[in-house]
């Protein structure tokens, strides 16, 4: 079967809709109804938001449109006593590991786009993958994203192929202990298969809400081009028994504001169709420079770090409960801006290119093999540390999928503000292993600190002993212990 055509039965349904859940006039409406809120339509939404629920669009629709300098300020006070609320000052590291740059795609924005010549074409083979996973462990890493083109080359059952690979790895003290996956759009059939090897969270970014954009950005005849098929992707994966979802805006395509509003209706609807079960996490790239691509240069919608700070804010604010993921895309100046405001993930020490572990030590090296240019070049140990530095706790930890806190049971664990006390816990033991095994001196020593400072916070409480027995096991050797 020609390759486009393989969902074509599949595309057809979605196309029989008369109508999806994204509605852009009503989003318009909205935003244009709260054009110029006042101090005291913003404080009765951020009252609402200090119960740490999710907002409603009209709520996310005043603070987007907030420009008073007060209120705003209040808003990033408040995003960052929620995300210590319900997150604790824990930041989750991962780090990408690039597949396959083959795409049968022409997205304008995208590096790997298959109208672009500048590009060296290359799907790892499994021994590749291995040297590469090889070299993550050895750097200490201990999750990853798989990231992947849409091509023949890399259908389901390669994908599936390379997660049991990456799983089989192991070295010295380390071993990845969860890889997640960003990849196209799959049927319910094929999500299935990706369940049964064991995925971290599955993750689909729509790029843009906006149906007209998103035409414009995705040529009709490429399978990119169905805006349904991409937008209830995650419904397909909870179909299959895949709960832990994210999903994410490239920011710079269209209006910032209006892919803010988006990101909250797609969370609303998974929430409304899967008993309370959104999205894991949330993404937000901004668009970055890459090899052969003009669009990338000059996008539109630029977002500027202004905005991108607020809106940051306003997730956190919207969606308490949804993990936030600043991706390496940015410099290490606006990740340490953002972070405060609610972001609970990053990525470290990261290579974007394929083979790009194995072929260069630095990001940005090979720029006929990576999909755009990366901000924060900086290595794992250096991130560890300063992360350390900010008084926020650096975590390794793969703890609640490998217990099957997942979809429901972990809403139910972070909506019960429980993820504090299993998660301080679990990346204590993670960032001990991390200082033992990976870190360079003076990393270690700040790392001790911090470990010292959380380790202090449950005295008195019956978990502090057990903190303390897992901690001589990790320093006698034991890796892998958690809560
Ligand atoms: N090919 C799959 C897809 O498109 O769904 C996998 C994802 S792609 C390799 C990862 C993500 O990178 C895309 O979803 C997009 O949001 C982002 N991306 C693409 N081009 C980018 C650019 N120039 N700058 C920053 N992010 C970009
Ligand atoms: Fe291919 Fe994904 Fe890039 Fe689009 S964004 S060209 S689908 S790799």
């Amino acid at each position: 079967m020609n390759f486009l055509e393989k969902y074509k039965d599949e595309f057809e349904k979605y196309d029989r809709m008369d109508h999806d859940f994204i509605d852009d006039d009503k989003i318009w409406a909205q935003l244009n109804k709260w054009e110029n809120p006042s101090k005291e339509d913003v404080r009765r939404v951020l009252k609402k938001a200090e119960q740490c629920v999710r907002l409603d669009p009209e709520e996310t629709a005043i603070l987007i449109q907030n420009k008073d300098e007060e209120t705003i300020q209040e808003m990033y006070e408040l995003a960052h006593r929620l995300k210590e609320e319900v997150y604790g000052d824990r930041i989750v590291f991962f780090a990408p590991l690039y597949i396959s740059d083959e795409c049968a795609n022409d997205c304008v924005y995208c590096g790997f786009r298959c109208s672009n010549k500048a590009m060296h074409r290359k799907t790892l083979s499994m021994d590749e993958i291995e040297q590469e996973v090889r070299i993550m462990i050895e750097e200490g890493q201990k999750r990853t994203v798989l990231v992947y083109g849409e091509s023949p080359s890399t259908q389901v059952d390669f994908m599936c192929d390379t997660v049991r690979k990456v799983y089989s790895v192991k070295s010295k003290h380390g071993e990845i202990r969860r890889a997640n996956i960003n990849c196209a759009p799959l049927t319910v059939e094929e999500l299935k298969k990706l369940k049964e090897v064991g995925i971290g969270t599955f993750q689909v970014f729509q790029e843009t809400y906006h149906h007209e954009t998103y035409r414009k950005m995705h040529p009709a005849g490429t399978i990119k081009g169905h805006y349904r098929w991409r937008l209830y992707c995650m419904d397909r994966a909870q179909q299959a028994g895949v709960d832990d979802n994210g999903i994410g805006v490239l920011f710079g395509l269209y209006d910032w504001r209006f892919e803010v509003m988006g990101l909250l209706y797609h969370t609303i609807h998974l929430e409304e169709t899967f008993n309370g079960v959104g999205p894991h996490t949330i993404s937000f790239p901004r668009i970055k420079f890459a090899t052969g691509t003009p669009f990338s240069e000059h996008p539109e919608y630029e977002v500027s770090d202004q905005d991108f700070k607020k809106l940051v804010a306003i997730l956190r604010l919207s969606v308490p409960y949804t993990g936030l993921i600043c991706t390496a895309r940015e410099p290490d100046s606006v990740r340490r801006e953002v972070i405060p405001f609610g972001v609970s993930q990053i990525d470290a020490g990261t290579r974007i290119g394929v083979g790009a572990y194995a072929q260069s030590k630095n990001a940005n090296g090979l720029p006929d093999k990576e999909q755009f240019t990366i901000g924060d070049t900086n290595s794992l140990d250096s991130t560890v540390r300063e992360i350390c530095e900010m008084n926020c706790i650096p975590s390794f930890c793969t703890a609640c999928y490998r217990a099957g806190r997942t979809g429901e049971q972990f809403m139910k664990v972070a909506k019960s503000r429980f993820v504090h006390n299993f998660c301080i816990p679990n990346a204590i033991f993670t960032l001990k292993e991390y200082l033992l095994d990976y870190a360079s001196d003076e990393t270690r020593k700040k790392g001790e600190e911090v470990l010292a400072k959380h380790i202090a916070q449950f005295k008195g409480e019956p978990v502090y002993d057990k903190i303390q027995e897992n901690l001589k096991r990790i320093e006698n050797g034991e890796r892998d212990l958690r809560l």
